[in-house]
């Protein structure tokens, strides 16, 4: 068997089986980070997972190991890794090596995963192209035929993990999820992405970017692999007050794709204008398929859907001013080398050369909302639309087990088209935000391939804690597209 076909669940019985060692497994993936030009990684950690691939290999030797024994993994370097430099790829933290491990990371370590590396992202997490690093943009491996030339955004903000899953260097990866940083990336890259229920995953350890919506979820290249990856991750964790008290179910074991008795919806509004012709395409065979599969298709009504985005752009800047307050220089990351007169100056200077001009934007942006005078009409406004927008998801899943929707409005674009203009940059996430709104679980599946022969996505969302459903209906999908991951 050659290394790069393997998936988690294939390698989990390579190594049961003594095909090969986890230690062959972390060299192998050590080598080809070493050779992708892609960067993907901020920081790579050869000899962690040397180590961790050791230990697996003696838990496996005896009978022994977890979920994930053995599987090389890499992580979004926006999770606290304990005496790995975690940089979330700012300048700002660019020496910051944390003392302690986010739950997530702890919990994927628990399950015996090997990390690769810490993958590259948006600087704080905040984009859709993974251009905003301080550590340099990812190249997707993904080539438009029609376009050989072109260089292609792997997505965002997790353009790092999703990449690397797709190129081969990792099995599979974690990311982070505010406002569709797994859904659309994954979608960009063609493979599966899931971010869960809010409250699914703990926040404790993540750098934090908007705190009422950030979730930590997982890439992988297929939709039983990323329902064993988020069961390694997922769990209450009493460090984090919004993580919820539930058991984990076993997703992967229970996964069906037969949707027979399933009500789907489409929800009208999401056909939005200047929807291009093959996204309308590929989310019409998505249905067909679900039909295929027994499932009965109903057109809902979400009809606050228009709101999202300026609703996200509210309250997403708000909660990342007041996180990103921390950053001053004295307890984190940078200082300005420069001589200052006063500390507010020592303040300014350092957050000048620390942040980058996208996080500069949001701060300001999210200030300003804030502020007196402009409280109630902006923020206390987003809040009280937002409601809106969950109760909307609500009385659509009295009707239905699902939503089915685009991924994304595009397929993956080169690096600099939308750069010049941040609205249209944010337009990138017009189908993800709703649910991440409504603190819902949505995934998203390749579905297909479009004219240039670029990945296109399809998502469905779910009620809260179903992640069940997405993975059977991601399944479904999966199964009927006859769609392959390449090997690049
Ligand atoms: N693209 C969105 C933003 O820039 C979402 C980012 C995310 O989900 N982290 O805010």
């Amino acid at each position: 068997m050659s290394f790069n076909e393997l998936t988690i669940e294939s390698a989990l019985k390579g190594l049961k089986n003594k095909q090969f060692s986890s230690v062959e497994l972390a060299k192998n993936y050590n080598e080809r980070i070493k050779k992708s030009q892609s960067n993907c990684f901020i920081t790579t950690t050869e000899e962690v997972a040397l180590k961790q691939a050791e230990q697996s290999d003696k838990k496996i030797a005896s009978g022994q190991g977890g979920l994930l024994e053995g599987v090389p993994i890499a992580v979004k370097d926006l999770f606290c890794t304990k005496g790995v430099r975690t940089t979330a790829a700012s300048k700002i933290l660019g020496n910051f090596i944390p003392q302690y491990e986010s739950t997530v990371s702890a919990n994927l370590f628990k399950s015996g995963a090997v990390m690769v590396g810490k993958t590259n992202l948006d600087e704080f997490a905040m984009g859709s192209a993974n251009i905003t690093s301080a550590y340099g943009n990812v190249l997707s491996p993904w080539k438009s035929t029609k376009h050989p030339k072109k260089k292609l955004v792997p997505g965002g903000s997790s353009g790092g993990s999703a990449a690397a899953v797709a190129e081969d260097l990792a099995l599979g990866s974690l990311g982070t999820d505010t406002g569709g940083s797994i859904r659309q990336p994954a979608a960009f890259c063609g493979i599966t992405g899931i971010k869960p229920t809010y409250g699914r995953c703990s926040r404790w350890g993540t750098v934090a970017f908007a705190s009422s919506l950030d979730q930590a979820g997982v890439f992988a290249k297929n939709v039983k692999d990323s329902a064993l990856l988020l069961q390694a991750i997922s769990g209450y964790d009493e460090k984090d007050s919004t993580s919820v008290n539930l058991e984990v179910p076993n997703w992967f074991a229970n996964i069906n794709s037969n949707l027979k008795g399933k009500k789907i919806g489409i929800p009208k509004e999401y056909n939005v204008d200047g929807i291009p012709e093959e996204i309308k395409k590929i989310w019409e065979k998505g249905a067909e398929f679900l039909k295929a599969a027994g499932a009965e298709i109903i057109e809902v009504s979400l009809p606050h859907t228009k709101y999202a985005l300026p609703v996200y752009y509210t309250v997403a800047p708000a909660e990342c001013s007041s996180n990103l307050a921390r950053y001053d220089g004295v307890r984190y990351g940078h200082r300005t080398s420069e001589k200052t007169n006063s500390l507010d100056e020592m303040y300014e200077k350092t957050r000048a050369e620390g942040f980058g001009d996208e996080v500069k934007r949001r701060i300001m942006i999210g200030t300003y909302v804030l502020s007196a005078g402009y409280y109630e009409a902006y923020y206390v406004k987003a809040q009280k639309i937002r409601t809106l927008i969950a109760q909307d998801f609500a009385t659509a899943f009295e009707k239905v087990d699902a939503i089915l929707t685009p991924t994304a409005p595009s397929a993956a674009f080169e690096i600099g088209a939308n750069e010049d203009d941040p609205v249209k940059m944010y337009l990138n996430d017009i189908f993800t935000i709703p649910a991440s709104l409504a603190g819902l679980p949505g995934i998203a599946v390749p579905a297909g391939l479009n004219d240039e022969g670029l990945p296109l996505g399809l998502q469905i969302i779910t009620k809260p804690w179903d992640e069940q459903t997405c993975f059977n209906v991601a399944k479904a999908i999966e199964d009927q597209a006859g769609y392959k991951l390449p090997s690049f």
